[in-house]
């Protein structure tokens, strides 16, 4: 397992993470057979956005031996009401679910306390000021909670929680078809497929702005979603054209700042299947060809970080060198953050000799000349 690093927490996190939804409603045995092959796997990382108390119960049994080297993610703002998970926003309630939610887990602390499903700008502005948020950091000024999330489906809502300073970690939901689509408080329209009747054309500009916003400010993105529900993984996918989950994980995990993906494993199949990418040749994670084979979506111009577009014969890491520009471009100037990384960087964008060689290679017709030559001008080699 590849690990990286949670944002600017300081938790390190296996790429390939847990989500909880495929448990609900296993036996103890079943679960534990899951939890076996994920640690073999060295998944360290479970988002439990559920409130349910057995499966709360059932995941505090299994990660007791390793809890240090766990993390747990766990939601404020549900609660287990009548036999169902329910999303709430009373304080007093969401203060008796977190300390039932402590006892179930047998644990004094959860790594990240995710407040929950944060879709309308309302909704936000209620959590800042209507004593969630206060909440939130009290926990981690006492160590319940070591660092706070949130959870949301709309760019313009994460972006602006992003940018509160409060949340170090963003739960998002990221793939190649909710990518294309406008903000909305109606998370509905990700799956609808009316939003997919008419064409689309490359990342949406609130997406994009987000992930690079995540980048800079250190805010880690673990990502939900990543299968579409599993829609993308078939014919019948809003693009047309099904992907595989190694295709679908390798263009969440190659979106800046995703540090991992939550996979919503049902099966031990499932979960091999994710786990795959791990071991996976390039080849196999290569998205680049049948997405430009997508009937009616088109990233044409935009670059992917694919890295298709390789080899340089001077040596230009292209897919990174677009990364960083891209970012310092958002930003308006260079964070120092990016030009230390591009510092490091063995062959630089004044390096280009204009070959060509890339542009003929690149399934998007990206001008990666004309890049190199923006890039030299912004980081000055
Ligand atoms: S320039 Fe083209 S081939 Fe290269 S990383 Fe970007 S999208 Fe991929
Ligand atoms: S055009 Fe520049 S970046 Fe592209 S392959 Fe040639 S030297 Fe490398």
């Amino acid at each position: 397992m590849n690990y990286r690093q949670l944002g600017n927490t300081g938790l390190s996190v296996g790429e390939i993470a847990l989500g909880c939804e495929g448990f609900l409603g296993k036996s103890r045995a079943e679960a534990d057979e899951m939890f076996g092959i994920a640690f073999d796997g060295g998944i360290n990382c479970m988002d439990m956005y559920s409130p349910n108390p057995d499966l709360q119960k059932l995941v505090g049994g299994a990660m007791s031996s390793r809890r240090k080297n766990f993390v747990l993610q766990s939601h404020l703002c549900t609660e287990w009401k009548d036999g169902q998970y329910r999303a709430m926003r009373d304080i007093k309630t969401v203060q008796s679910a977190f300390e039932s939610s402590l006892k179930n887990y047998g644990t004094d602390y959860i790594d990240v306390g995710m407040i929950h499903y944060v879709d309308s700008l309302a909704l936000w502005d209620k959590i800042l000021n209507g004593g969630i948020a206060d909440y939130a950091l009290k926990l981690k000024k006492q160590g319940s909670i070591r660092h706070i999330g949130i959870s949301s489906h709309n760019p313009e809502v994460a972006l602006k929680a992003v940018e509160s300073g409060i949340v170090e970690v963003l739960m998002f939901s990221v793939n190649p078809c909710y990518d294309l689509l406008p903000a909305d408080e109606d998370c509905n329209t990700l799956w609808d497929e009316n939003s997919y009747s008419k064409p689309l054309f490359n990342i949406e500009p609130s997406r994009e702005k987000l992930y690079q916003t995540c980048q800079r400010l250190g805010v880690g993105i673990d990502v939900m979603k990543v299968f579409g529900g599993g829609d993308l993984l078939t014919e019948n996918s809003p693009a047309g054209r099904a992907l595989t989950p190694v295709q679908c994980i390798h263009y969440a995990l190659t979106r800046p700042a995703v540090a991992c993906v939550m996979s919503g494993v049902h099966s031990k199949k499932e979960l091999l299947d994710s786990l795959a990418y791990e071991t996976a040749t390039e080849d196999e994670r290569d998205f680049a060809e049948v997405f430009a084979s997508f009937p009616k979506m088109s990233w044409r111009g935009h670059c992917m970080y694919c890295g298709h577009c390789a080899p340089c014969p001077k040596g230009i890491d292209i897919a990174t060198v677009t990364k960083f520009l891209n970012l310092a471009k958002a930003q308006g100037e260079v964070p120092e953050t990016v030009r230390e990384h591009y510092a490091v960087l063995p062959a630089k964008a004044g390096d280009c000799i204009a070959c060509g060689a890339c542009e003929k290679r690149c399934p998007f017709g990206v001008f990666v000349i004309q890049n190199m030559a923006d890039a030299r001008k912004i980081f000055g080699k």
